[in-house]
């Protein structure tokens, strides 16, 4: 027990943390470059806020959340979605009151769900997430389609694929959800426990149900699209001409209804295609009545969110590697007697920007060479007996074992020149 995580849970080694920083640095400027900023917001939230944000038919929140009771009986909930953290924050701050749109991004936000781990499926995931309130033309939705399609192309993901829907508005949903329970009436039996139970409040959660059973038995249920008001339709129609302009591929397709109660109009997914099936990677969509129904001003909003993990996982799958930075530029290695010499040098060398580092387990040279090795250093710097009778170093390049030996004040300048050789 002590030295195992919770089930569903993942340590980042120190090893591979350098894929998440890569994928950081990538998404940062994503979002910086179409005027998005990040926020943080707390890793809990009043329980209340999910339970009326997302909504207490969603899978989330009836079967999925961490909750408990603090010690002054307050029920909280560490998140398990990003957006009503997101809109929370929003109205707190009253961002509303600020020229709009109002622009966000959270970046590895940690999101939790009891959920049955599998490949792809934890009980702590993370997510890079952008929000966008205030804006309510297609544009904006289209905007972050592009965003997560161009990240991830960039990232040199080949089989993504762009599905888009429309689940209209509290106009014109009523409508389809009167048909689409006409449709399930006679399949009830059919469905699973879930489905059934959701029926007569949310029946367009079976459209979304993982089970077999239930897709099949929805295979030709009647499509939102063809229940669309005027104004949802003219809005997925813009959806559509920007994604053409933009001439990025993408399918309708009329079974995406996502998992959370809050969206109305355009919802869309990024799905790869894996050996083991469909990943979803990235999941998003409007939600405009989200921030009135957490007391705000009736406010559209559209966002997504993108899990990390997944996005590692779909690199992996498609042999996308991530280039690794080494450890050090210079290993530092002397001979017993020169100890502090050689810390000095590390000083030194680190303070002009160089990435050194010397042996601290009182090795061998010989044993000090090996480590540096194995480290990846491409560059080593030697203070033997002559070295340090001359103040000297003996710089040398790992791979072609070629030598020079320089003033100690030279140091830094010939490291990153033979760094540079090795490259
Ligand atoms: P799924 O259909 O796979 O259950 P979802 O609709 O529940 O996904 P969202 O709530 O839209 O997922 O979350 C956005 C993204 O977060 C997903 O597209 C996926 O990449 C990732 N994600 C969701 N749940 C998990 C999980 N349990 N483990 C890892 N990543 C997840
Ligand atoms: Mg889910």
């Amino acid at each position: 027990m002590l030295t195992q995580a919770p089930r569903g849970t993942r340590d980042v080694l120190p090893t591979e943390s350098y894929r998440w920083q890569y994928l950081e640095e990538k998404m940062r400027s994503a979002a910086a470059l179409a005027g998005y900023r990040e926020v943080r917001t707390p890793v809990f939230e009043h329980t209340e806020l999910f339970a009326r944000g997302v909504g207490d038919t969603t899978d989330i929140v009836q079967k999925e959340m961490y909750t408990f009771q603090d010690k002054g009986n307050r029920s909280l909930t560490l998140k398990p979605e990003g957006t009503a953290g997101a809109a929370r924050c929003f109205l707190e701050s009253s961002l509303y009151a600020d020229a709009l749109p109002c622009k966000m991004y959270y970046l590895d936000a940690p999101i939790f769900r009891y959920e049955a781990p599998q490949s792809g499926r934890l009980r702590e995931h993370h997510q890079f997430g952008l929000e966008c309130f205030g804006a309510q033309d297609a544009t904006a939705d289209a905007e972050l389609i592009l965003l997560a399609y161009r990240l991830l192309s960039d990232l040199g993901v080949k089989n993504l694929r762009v599905k888009i829907n429309s689940i209209g508005c509290p106009e014109c949903r009523p409508r389809y959800n009167g048909k689409l329970k006409d449709f399930l009436a006679a399949r009830l039996d059919g469905l699973c426990e879930d489905c059934r139970n959701r029926y007569e409040r949310n029946p367009l959660r079976a459209l979304d149900c993982k089970k077999p059973n239930c897709q099949a038995l929805v295979k030709d249920a009647p499509s939102m699209l063809d229940e669309l008001c005027d104004e949802c339709r003219t809005h997925f129609e813009q959806l559509q001409a920007c994604l053409r302009t933009a001439q990025i591929p993408y399918e309708i397709d009329s079974r995406i209804v996502r998992g959370l109660d809050y969206y109305t109009k355009t919802v869309f997914e990024l799905i790869t295609v894996t050996k083991e099936g469909n990943l979803t990677v990235c999941g998003g969509g409007r939600y405009d009545h989200l921030v009135s129904q957490l007391g705000g001003p009736d406010l559209p909003a559209v966002g997504f969110g993108m899990g990390i993990e997944r996005v590692l996982m779909l690199l992996d799958g498609e042999g996308i590697r991530i280039p690794e930075p080494p450890q050090y530029d210079v290993f530092v290695t002397y001979m017993d007697a020169y100890r502090i010499q050689a810390f000095a040098l590390v000083e030194a060398l680190r303070s002009q920007g160089i990435r050194a580092d010397m042996d601290h387990c009182s090795r061998s040279l010989k044993a000090q060479f090996k480590y540096a090795n194995k480290t990846g250093a491409p560059v080593s710097a030697t203070i033997g007996e002559d070295e340090a009778e001359h103040g000297t170093v003996k710089i040398k390049d790992m791979r072609t074992r070629e030598e020079r030996t320089v003033p100690l004040e030279d140091a830094g300048q010939t490291v990153m020149m033979m760094r540079k050789e090795a490259e």
